[in-house]
């Protein structure tokens, strides 16, 4: 497996596309090399085959132009254990990414909130702890490096806290769109006469309003930035 400038972790097919594709495509279009890394086949989707979400993945990478990788845990039951930490710490030592994106660990919010779904917290909670893993150099045998994350983001799933900062994504919404489409499973889903499209464009509007955007995705960084003065400036 090559290095990336970004790996990107997921509970599911469509987390990162639904949450921030826009980023993740004006990434790319800035030639960074990003992996997308999903936990589950998310084989027990109300909606879908795991073979139907597969294919969607597939498309929806290729629209992005982004590489993905799948692991084998249990759609529904993941959970923060060694085991998946190891195999987020594996991903990382072997990628070496600069920068992480995952799912948002903790949802102070109630069981409303769909976004916050199980596995999407527990994603978060074991790619935080993968971070610190794949310093280890002795962490495996077979894999003796130590790769130091320069920063994880967190997207919002769940939605119930204030974003640290927030992306601009207006200029990237028809590739966003492109991407999000690709899977049509999810299209078809229509939560309280609320379309999926209309839920991401929803949110999308939200985190806009917060830095003057029509569309914006918010991030939650846990690690306190290290600034100069003239960092002031630019932030
Ligand atoms: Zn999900």
């Amino acid at each position: 497996m090559s290095n990336y400038d970004v790996v990107c972790f997921a509970a599911h097919p469509d987390d990162m596309e639904f949450s921030i594709a826009g980023t993740i495509a004006k990434l790319v279009g800035e030639g960074k090399r990003v992996l997308q890394v999903v936990f589950t086949k998310a084989e027990n989707s109300t909606h879908g085959t795991v073979e139907e979400r597969m294919r969607e993945l597939d498309a929806a990478s290729q629209a992005l132009g982004v590489d993905y990788r799948v692991l084998d845990f249990h759609d529904g039951l993941l959970f923060s254990d060694a085991e998946t930490q190891a195999a987020a710490a594996r991903v990382l030592k072997e990628t070496r990414p600069a920068v992480v994106f995952a799912p948002y660990h903790t949802n102070d919010a109630g069981h409303w909130d769909w976004q916050a779904h199980h596995d999407h917290l527990e994603c978060g909670k074991i790619v935080k702890e993968a971070l610190k893993f794949a310093r280890f150099v002795n962490f495996f045998d077979d894999l003796k490096v130590s790769h130091l994350v320069r920063r994880c983001y967190y997207y919002m799933i769940p939605t119930d806290r204030r974003p640290t900062f927030v992306v601009d994504v207006t200029d990237a919404r028809e590739k966003k769109l492109e991407a999000i489409k690709k899977y049509e499973t999810q299209m078809r889903i229509n939560r309280i006469g609320v379309s999926m499209l209309e839920l991401i464009e929803t949110r999308e509007k939200f985190f806009g309003m917060a830095i003057g955007a029509k569309y914006g995705e918010g991030f939650i960084v846990d690690e306190t930035f290290r600034a100069e003065p003239n960092h002031l400036f630019e932030l």
